[in-house]
């Protein structure tokens, strides 16, 4: 596209770089260089099922079967809402179902289960990563002004099982998870927590975005005053989505430029 552009573009654009430069100068000369990267440092948070990847319903079936292996019951999970909500919510819910109690010893051998099918589950399945999401994740991997983390209601196992699986766990550094708590929109100070442990700052709530694919995510962006950004991919639609009022909307992440530009915002 560059080796298209005539001389007039070419000129016009060297314009403006050197305006947007002298503005970054003049910006940047009232404080310390440390200081300036960190104010301008943008942490997104990452939903994993629905959003980076659909699993073909690995992690469904794996619930179902670690419960079975516990419990000794089948459930179709049909009565048990899956998507935006978190392992251990789910858990809870189908222990209290069928009239355990939710122990610390039952969760365990229950997550136990889970993950023992998941790891089976992962390669019998036919998932993928989400339109998008690998050049995407590579090119937001090349800023220095962008901290990518997770913000899951996966097991932090259960989430490097699936991600490992798919080739992206390694993208991220850190996250927030099912095991942190069992309500989603209590994970967002968790994910701040641990940012401002490895970066020393603690990220203003502009400056977070929380990508999810259902409504529970953008309830879990707003407990924390941080932007939603919606993408359309999981069971929710681009319509369903909307009347809970995301910032920013997606079909899916394949115009990598539109994405991109979200996190410009200033
Ligand atoms: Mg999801």
């Amino acid at each position: 596209m560059n080796a298209n552009r005539t001389s007039r573009e070419r000129a016009l654009l060297l314009s403006r770089n050197s305006r947007a430069n002298a503005g970054f100068a003049c910006l940047r000369s009232g404080l310390a260089n440390g200081q300036f990267q960190r104010l301008n440092k943008k942490l997104l948070l990452f939903d994993i099922d629905g959003t980076l990847l659909t699993s073909g319903g690995a992690g469904e079936k794996a619930l179902r079967l670690g419960f079975r292996d516990c419990f000794g019951i089948d459930d179709d999970l049909t009565k048990v809402e899956i998507a935006g909500r978190t392992d251990s919510g789910i858990a809870r819910e189908m222990l209290a179902a069928h009239g355990f109690p939710a122990t610390a010893e039952n969760l365990a051998r229950f997550f136990d289960g889970y993950l023992h099918h998941l790891a089976l589950e992962l390669p019998a399945q036919k998932g993928a990563l989400l339109p998008g999401m690998l050049p995407l994740l590579d090119a937001l991997r090349q800023r220095e002004d962008i901290v990518l983390a997770l913000l899951t209601g996966n097991l932090e196992r259960g989430a490097e099982l699936k991600l490992t699986h798919y080739g992206v766990w390694h993208y991220f550094e850190f996250g927030a998870f099912a095991d942190d708590h069992h309500d989603r929109n209590a994970l967002g100070p968790f994910a701040r927590e641990r940012a401002k442990a490895r970066h020393g700052y603690e990220f203003p709530p502009e400056n977070i975005f929380v990508l999810g694919d259902t409504p529970h995510d953008i309830a879990c962006a707003r407990a924390i005053g941080a932007r939603a950004v919606a993408i359309a991919t999981g069971k929710y639609t681009s319509a369903e989505l909307s009347a809970h009022a995301p910032d920013f909307l997606l079909k899916d992440a394949s115009d990598i430029g539109a994405v991109l530009k979200i996190f410009e915002t200033p």
